[in-house]
């Protein structure tokens, strides 16, 4: 039986002929396929600047340090995440803390956040999950008040709008995350890249990116010279990388409306069963439809049926602070909100090489089981 996943890359001939190319080239990291990925990535969402790197972990890594964040401080988060969102704080010595979600689109409640802000806070990183955006103006109110710097994490919403503005342009924070896993919108098999306005954060970013070494310095003995400023990584993204998220930007429109199209036919077979619950779009929202996600009350059954049914479905996501290395770590409270969406969750297949044949079939299964 043939298996349908619940999220894969879709790859052809001329993102093979893209990496190709670069194998053939002079440079194979550092070179001049990294650049033009950030400035397609950077023009496409309307950003100032870009600094591509070796996965979205990292670049959330390197944006908290960008932002100041360390020993002593607070970072605000979704528990519906993946746990890169918070453990980026970790990182940097710095304390997670969890702010429930909207029960109506699973981004991070500004309210909650409100409640959740101490002398301590320094970040809010907001997720805009299965690719739907959060209330950024809430959040960017909320955050100029309290001098907070806003990271969104838009691991999956590359290509989503928020009334009309594409995410990744940080007109309501100062960075943006994107990550390039297989799964997420466009692929490099690994890969991340963090936006900004913001010249003095662009700058930051590239020298964390780099071991924190920079050749532009005050004053310099000869052509040799370099200075380490700060302690920086190796978090660099090849250029063979970068070629096949070139290719892929190509293609990232048509990826985005076929996901809107299978969608539409979930959100149109699903809106009218009792059992089945939808998270559609909120007005004035476009979603980058990363997740599509269904709440069922008889949650382990359905996933259990549809596995056997070789639908590979999926559940996005355990709410962090319920992790083992969390509870230890004397995380103790819940979200309830988030506690009653992750009871019911269920990913569905969705990604944009999915057929209509595909997508009926996972659509009659859903029925078929839950009406059991
Ligand atoms: C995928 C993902 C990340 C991390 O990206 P990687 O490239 O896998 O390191 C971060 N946050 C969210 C919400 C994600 O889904």
């Amino acid at each position: 039986m043939r298996q349908i996943p619940y999220a894969t890359q879709w790859i052809d001939r001329e993102d093979i002929a893209s990496v190709v190319k670069v194998l053939k080239s002079d440079y194979l990291t550092q070179g001049p396929a990294v650049e033009l990925f950030e400035k397609t990535v950077a023009e496409y969402c309307g950003a100032k600047y870009a600094v591509a790197v070796s996965n979205g972990t990292a670049a959330l890594h390197i944006a908290c340090l960008a932002a100041g964040l360390g020993k002593g401080d607070e970072g605000i988060t979704s528990p519906i995440t993946f746990a890169a969102s918070s453990n980026a704080m970790l990182y940097c010595g710095a304390k997670p803390v969890f702010a429930d979600v909207d029960q109506k689109t699973i981004c991070i409640d500004p309210k909650e956040v409100k409640k959740k802000i101490s002398k301590k806070t320094k970040v809010v990183i907001p997720v805009h999950f299965a690719g739907h955006p959060c209330d950024m103006k809430e959040i960017k109110a909320i955050a100029e008040k309290h001098n907070l710097l806003v990271i969104e994490d838009a691991a999956h919403a590359l290509g989503a709008k928020y009334y009309g503005t594409k995410i990744g342009s940080c007109k309501y924070s100062d960075m943006t995350v994107l990550s390039f896993h297989p799964v997420k919108h466009i692929a490099t098999g690994e890969g991340g890249m963090v936006l900004t306005n913001n010249n003095k954060l662009y700058e930051k970013l590239k020298m964390l990116r780099t071991h924190g070494i920079t050749r532009e310095t005050s004053s310099s003995p000869g052509g040799w010279y370099y200075e380490m400023q700060m302690l920086g990584f190796n978090y660099r993204l090849t250029d063979i990388q970068s070629a096949l998220g070139i290719s892929q930007m190509k293609k990232l429109s048509c990826f985005l409306k076929r996901r809107r199209e299978i969608a539409q036919k979930y959100n149109d077979a699903f809106s009218e069963v009792d059992g089945i619950k939808i998270f559609p779009e909120k007005k004035g929202m476009r979603s980058a439809w990363h997740l599509y996600v269904i709440g069922v009350a008889d949650r382990r059954r359905v996933f259990i049926a549809l596995r056997e049914k070789g639908i590979l479905v999926n559940v996005h996501y355990i709410p962090v602070y319920r992790q083992p290395y969390y509870r230890e770590n004397g995380y103790k409270g819940t979200c309830p909100r988030a506690e009653i969406y992750y009871e019911q969750a269920i990913s569905i297949p969705m990604y944009p090489k999915m057929t209509d044949k595909e997508v009926n079939y996972v659509i009659d299964a859903i029925i078929g089981i839950v009406n059991e």
